[in-house]
């Protein structure tokens, strides 16, 4: 969006509080965002097969990535458009020299009522204690697989010991909220839904089994031999553990559930057949600035070259208002609009294609 469209959207009069809050950022069909997931880096210590490319990633120039001080002051005005919740996600956010200062930040900002971030856990044991004390509130923790030949295989990597590590810390010092991510992938591991769901007898964590989606740099979803869906997976639980019940979870948390007498739940995330969408409640924020109006959608609103350019936080807000008004009405419409163009990004890359340059 360049500012003459800025300037010319009816969105740009606020009606503003005396707290500096402004009208709820809502779109078309009346949902209401209150939830933002910001990829802060793009880089990983990983190369996970569903993910990135093994070598050559073409990442963006550190200049093109938000600073500390971008990331706080649109987490601020976000703050007053209603955002309460904030997860940063990547990449690997741990990787940042600066997320002490982000978590501690975005905590202290007015209105923000929790800072989660996303991991693979790798430098997490390093870093929790400081975290913890910088305010964060919750961690999910990425994990495919227990099995540690699976775990080298899946992410090019070693390290599964600093992962299992890094759950039981988190647990350890008190975390409110402790997430194990595991993108299920049919004959990968599938087989593992029981390995996992039994973290969840003695760990009060979240095990969510997250559908695999269509954003692999190596386009191995596009076989479709990789894809269990939610209900297939949901199926699979309730077989293994009769007599489940349903728990209380968050929004994307559409089937939760309770093993009788476990500490932990499971749950099982449609992240690719989408029947949340029409209770969307979250803004993407890219690690160069991008504004994403959802996780299908390829179009950028660039928030970095309007606040380089010197723009005011009502303008922020506008582009903010702006980009929520063209949101589609699901994430089937938004890919069906997206296919249709190819966006240039400052003529740098064509298309994003990979999770970590979308955010997670
Ligand atoms: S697919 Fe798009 S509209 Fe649906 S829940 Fe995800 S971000 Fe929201």
């Amino acid at each position: 969006m360049g500012n003459d469209e800025l300037e010319s959207s009816n969105c740009s009069a606020q009606l503003e509080s005396i707290d500096g809050s402004v009208a709820p950022l809502q779109d078309r069909f009346g949902r209401t965002f209150d939830y933002v997931r910001i990829a802060i880096i793009e880089k990983c210590n990983l190369r996970c097969t569903y993910c990135m490319p093994e070598e050559g990633v073409e990442f963006a120039d550190k200049n093109m990535i938000l600073n500390t001080d971008e990331l706080l002051r649109t987490i601020r005005v976000l703050a007053r458009l209603g955002i309460k919740k904030i997860r940063y996600t990547g990449g690997e956010p741990l990787m940042r020299k600066d997320i002490l200062d982000l978590v501690r930040g975005a905590n202290n900002t007015p209105g923000i009522k929790g800072v989660h971030l996303t991991t693979n856990g790798l430098l997490f044991p390093r870093l929790a204690k400081k975290l913890l004390d910088a305010g964060l509130m919750g961690v999910n923790i990425s994990l495919d697989t227990l099995d540690p030949g699976k775990f080298k295989e899946i992410t090019r990597r070693d390290g599964i010991e600093e992962v299992l590590e890094s759950i039981n810390l988190a647990v350890k010092l008190g975390f409110p909220r402790v997430k194990i991510n595991v993108v299920l992938m049919r004959g990968f591991n599938e087989n593992e839904i029981a390995a996992f769901t039994e973290l969840t007898k003695d760990l009060p964590v979240t095990v969510r089994f997250i559908e695999f989606m269509p954003f692999d740099a190596d386009q191995i979803w596009e076989s479709g031999d990789h894809f269990a869906s939610a209900q297939n997976i949901v199926d699979q639980i309730k077989s293994l553990y009769p007599g489940l019940e349903v728990a209380p979870g968050t929004r994307t948390e559409h089937y939760i559930f309770k093993a009788p007498g476990y500490a932990g739940k499971i749950a099982v995330i449609p992240a690719f057949t989408r029947n949340l969408c029409g209770n969307c409640s979250r803004i993407r924020l890219t690690a160069d600035g991008a504004v994403r109006n959802c996780l299908y959608s390829d179009k950028d609103y660039d928030l970095r070259s309007l606040m380089r350019e010197g723009c005011s936080d009502d303008e922020i807000i506008t582009l903010f208002r702006y980009a929520y008004g063209e949101k589609a009405k699901d994430g089937f419409e938004a890919k069906k609009l997206s296919d249709q163009k190819i966006v240039n990004l400052d003529g740098l890359r064509q298309l994003r294609t990979s999770m970590t340059q979308i955010g997670g």
